[in-house]
This record gives structure tokens, sequence and C-alpha cells, in this order.
């Protein structure tokens, strides 16, 4: 059918792919935004993705599901739900109401932070890490951060989307990533 044989995490995703619409210049002049409310509209759209990132990671190798602000709550909870999982989330500055660890990692101008509660995760607890997109890697890595430093053991990312281009899994390390789309 003269379909290339591709690793597991980058089946074809025709339904997905039709539903992530592009923005150019969001937020700001330069950059194309990737935008995944047609899919969260999409019943059968919603449902393949969640589906996809269940089976791109056996639920049996994590014990909890951590989705980064905002997108990431998203696609996290309802994977947690499906996998039977419980949920914690990794928030921008001020939002957790009781005791926080943070994180700032740099972006392309400036900085950022990212917080999680310190009771969030118990020593030794194997955590998935999910958001909807990765580009550079830094989210990602400042989330990694933040549950090792409370002594959990991220056991690999799950992002809807990845923009190769950017080389986020390089930032990574040996944490296994999986996309259900690059770019
Ligand atoms: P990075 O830290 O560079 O990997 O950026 C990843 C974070 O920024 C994710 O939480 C994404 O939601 C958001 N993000 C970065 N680039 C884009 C893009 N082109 N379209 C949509 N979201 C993006």
């Amino acid at each position: 059918m003269g379909c290339k044989t591709t690793p597991r995490e980058n089946q074809h995703t025709p339904v997905i792919e039709k539903l992530i619409r592009d923005v150019p210049d969001f937020p700001k002049p330069g950059i194309l935004f990737k935008d995944i409310t047609p899919l969260l509209q999409n019943s059968q759209g919603l449902a393949e993705t969640i589906s996809r990132l269940e089976r791109a990671v056996p639920p049996s190798s994590y014990d909890l599901v951590c989705g980064i602000e905002s997108r990431g709550f998203i696609f996290g909870t309802a994977l947690a739900l499906k996998a039977s999982k419980g949920f914690i989330p990794i928030r921008k500055p001020g939002k957790l109401p009781y005791k926080t660890a943070s994180e700032s990692y740099e972006l392309e101008y400036g900085k950022d932070t990212l917080e999680i509660h310190i009771d969030a995760v118990s020593r030794g607890q194997r955590i998935l890490i999910v958001d909807d997109l990765l580009a550079t890697g830094g989210t990602m890595a400042a989330a990694v951060k933040l549950l090792t430093g409370l002594g959990a053991v991220p056991v690999a990312a799950a992002v809807v989307i990845e923009l190769t281009f950017l080389k986020g899994r390089e930032r990574l390390g040996s944490l296994a990533v999986h996309s259900l789309i690059r770019y």
C-alpha cells in the first residue's frame, strides 16, 4: 500500500491530523500555533486520541498521570480516567493553593516557571507526563525536574504533537517520549 514502516507511536493518524488547525502568528508573529480545539470538539477524534495515548504507554508501567497546564490537563485527565489512574497537575506560578515546589526554565525570550504541590507524589511513584505538544522540550524538562525533585520516577512523556525539528526529545535524555503526530 506504499505505507512506510514507522515506529508504533508514529502510526498513521489521519483522523487526528485533520483535526489539528494551524494558526499562523499566534500568540506572536512567527509562531505557527497548533490548535487542538477542533480535535477536542470532535467525539471520534477525541476518543481516538485518548485511545492512542493509552496504547502508547502500558498503564502497568506507571502509577499516576501528570498533566502540564493547561492543555496537558485535558488529555491527561481523560487518559488517567481511561487507564484507571489518578491525575496530578503541574501549574503556572501562583495557581496551586498548598505548599509547592517550583522550577524555572528558559523560553525563547525570557523565563517561565512551573509548580507542583509538594505532596502530589510519593517517593518512587512512577509517573507518565502528558502535554498536548512537545516543542523545545523546556516545559517537559521542567516537569521532569519537579517530579524527580520530589522523589518520583518519570517513566515516559506522552504528547499528541511533536515538533521534531525543535529536537525537544534530545533535551529529555533517556526519558521515553511518545508522540501521536510529528511535524
Ligand atoms: P516547549 O517547552 O518549547 O517544548 O513548549 C511546549 C509547550 O508550549 C506546550 O505546553 C505547548 O502547549 C506550548 N507550545 C509550544 N509551541 C507551540 C505551538 N507551535 N503550538 C501550540 N502550542 C505550543
